[in-house]
């Protein structure tokens, strides 16, 4: 039903997390009663963003500048880094308000069963920053998996010779759970009560 046209859009959309095939129908028809409300705007969009935003060569952020809008805050406190899984991390803390420093995004944890490995987490950037000096903290914010855990501990080894101040977020984030999906409260506490990472 609908053509090539229609079955390529849904089979697209299908693939976005949180859409399965059923909703993707849905979204698709949406977009395809609407074209010029609501389809073309979306595609406009999507062809502008995939073009201009990029990696922030810094933090590992994703912004249509670089070093992304964080970074290049003059307010921000860059004594401080806050390490965080992945940029949907980042961007739970930002929305939460929690964190006035700088971040890092590590792009992974460590995963035996998915195959990550160190060679696979960006590192080197945040061991740079390290060694420029400014950094007086680095804040291990990575979920309560086991994974997330674990990559804490080794983070906090290979920290350890830099010399700079090392914490953890620690109650409210609960066991087994991703930082994304908290409440921006509970991300608050977590990072104020963060501890000295052993
Ligand atoms: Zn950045």
């Amino acid at each position: 039903m609908g053509g090539p046209e229609v079955e390529r859009l849904i089979s697209l959309l299908s693939k976005l997390p949180g859409l399965g095939p059923r909703s993707a129908r849905r979204a698709a028809l949406r977009l395809l009663q609407h074209p010029d409300t609501r389809m073309l705007p979306l595609a406009h969009a999507m062809e502008t963003a995939a073009r201009a935003v990029r990696t922030c060569t810094e933090c590992g952020n994703l912004d249509s500048q670089d070093p992304c809008r964080i970074c290049a805050d003059p307010t921000r406190d860059r004594a401080v880094v806050c390490v965080v899984e992945g940029v949907g991390d980042l961007w739970a803390l930002e929305r939460a308000g929690a964190h006035r420093g700088l971040y890092h995004v590590l792009g992974g944890v460590l995963s035996p069963l998915a195959g990550m490995g160190p060679e696979d987490l960006s590192l080197t950037p945040l061991l740079a920053r390290i060694a420029e000096g400014s950094v007086v903290e680095v804040i291990l914010a990575l979920g309560a998996t086991v994974d997330g855990a674990a990559t804490s501990h080794w983070l906090a080894d290979r920290l350890a010779v830099t010399g700079v101040g090392l914490s953890r977020v620690a109650q409210g984030v609960p066991m087994g759970g991703a930082l994304d999906v908290l409440d921006d409260g509970t991300l608050a506490t977590a990072l104020r009560a963060r501890r000295p990472a052993a």
